[in-house]
């Protein structure tokens, strides 16, 4: 590799705040070409700075033009938003046409029934953490494509490696296969708990799902509950 392909990939690297090669499955489990990229950060990533503060990585991220998604009509980059210590992290798929218009992940129908989720284990939408695993809304709200994904997801890793929640609540099949790195229905991957980056993830139906199927409900509920056992229970 030329040694100025070396330093843009670094620098694109330093920016996502990557000190050396992961040896973190999530790094590991992407394709040829996520591993290739992993290889190019640990010949030389060490001089990086660590992964800071949400303010450093939403100054890192500035108007983003990262991705295509950046020229597919969005209004704004929806960064997350809530408790910058939360113990209880939301991550959902994409910002949606409210999210967009207002810079506020889950704000529309599907949001406002979040909220009631979040504050009916305790919680408060000001004493968790909301985040996207894309920050600009996709087109006609299609699903992320995979080089979106994986130009984006970096950012959403560092949010979560500043905030260390102890849980994290994976909304919809996108983001809980995503994160997972398992290709299987949201059916089968909700209803046990995962060990991610540090915490634990627990897969349940997005709320816009709730919206159409309220049969939906009581496994939320069920998940919910396994939740707030989590929070409850010491370190
Ligand atoms: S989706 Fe993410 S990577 Fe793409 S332009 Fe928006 S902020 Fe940048």
């Amino acid at each position: 590799m030329k040694p100025h392909t070396v330093t843009a990939h670094l620098n694109y690297f330093g920016e996502l705040g990557v000190t050396g090669l992961s040896k973190d499955p999530v790094w590991r489990g992407r394709g040829a070409q996520a591993r290739q990229k992993s290889a190019e950060v640990e010949t030389e990533a060490s001089v990086f700075a660590g992964t800071g503060s949400l303010e450093a990585i939403r100054s890192d991220l500035g108007e983003c033009t990262r991705c295509k998604l950046s020229g597919l009509g969005r209004q704004q980059i929806v960064f997350g938003v809530g408790n910058p210590s939360a113990e209880l992290m939301f991550v959902g798929e994409a910002p949606g046409r409210d999210e967009d218009k207002q810079g506020i992940p889950f704000v529309g129908r599907a949001g406002q029934l979040l909220t009631k989720i979040i504050e009916a284990i305790g919680q408060s939408r000001e004493s968790v953490y909301i985040a996207n695993v894309i920050k600009c809304r996709p087109p006609q709200n299609r699903n992320p494509e995979e080089d979106e994904v994986e130009t984006c997801e970096p950012f959403l890793f560092r949010q979560i490696d500043v905030i260390r929640p102890k849980v994290i609540v994976a909304l919809g099949a996108f983001a809980a296969k995503t994160l997972l790195r398992m290709d299987a229905p949201i059916s089968k991957l909700r209803g046990r708990e995962y060990e991610y980056r540090g915490a634990i993830l627990v897969p349940t139906f997005h709320p816009a799902y709730l919206l159409r199927n309220s049969k939906g409900k009581r496994e939320v509920w069920e998940d919910m509950k396994r939740v707030r056992g989590l929070l409850e229970r010491g370190p």
